[in-house]
């Protein structure tokens, strides 16, 4: 199996549907822990934490990272933020977590739609690598 980097490395921000919209369309199972009308939250499936949850929103509204973050989005950006706050509380995180926003090949993006990484349960280091 490929490495995370190795995926980010191959992945192509085309603009169409990602692996992330099936999920949000119940076409591919997924384990989901938080979700409104915006925001989506589910384990990731390669998890890098003994807790880690990705965080998207529903609509991209060309959100396919961070890097293309517009003025318009700054509410989806905003409810995003605080759910990851909720997830962690949800998932009893109260001695700390960890959020991670990757973008494009260098930040090890593999799949172009925006998303919150929420990592905990384990002591975390620092440099991230
Ligand atoms: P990125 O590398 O783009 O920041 O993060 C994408 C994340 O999505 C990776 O951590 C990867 O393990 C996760 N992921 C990729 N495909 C699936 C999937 O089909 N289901 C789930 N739950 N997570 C996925």
């Amino acid at each position: 199996m490929a490495s995370e980097k190795d995926a980010a490395l191959a992945a192509v921000p085309s603009g169409s549907p990602t692996i992330f919209d099936k999920i949000i369309n119940k076409e591919i199972p997924a384990n989901i822990v938080y979700e409104d009308d915006k925001v989506l939250a589910f384990r990731d499936i390669a998890p890098q934490a003994p807790v880690h949850v990705v965080i998207i929103p529903k609509v991209t509204d060309g959100l396919t990272g961070i890097s293309k973050a517009e003025e318009k989005h700054t509410e989806i950006l905003g409810r995003l933020l605080y759910t990851s706050k909720l997830v962690a509380k949800q998932e009893g995180l109260e001695d700390g977590f960890r959020l991670v926003i990757n973008d494009g090949p260098k930040g090890c993006q593999s799949v172009y739609h925006l998303h919150i990484h929420l990592l905990g349960g384990r002591q975390m280091n620092w440099p991230p690598g």
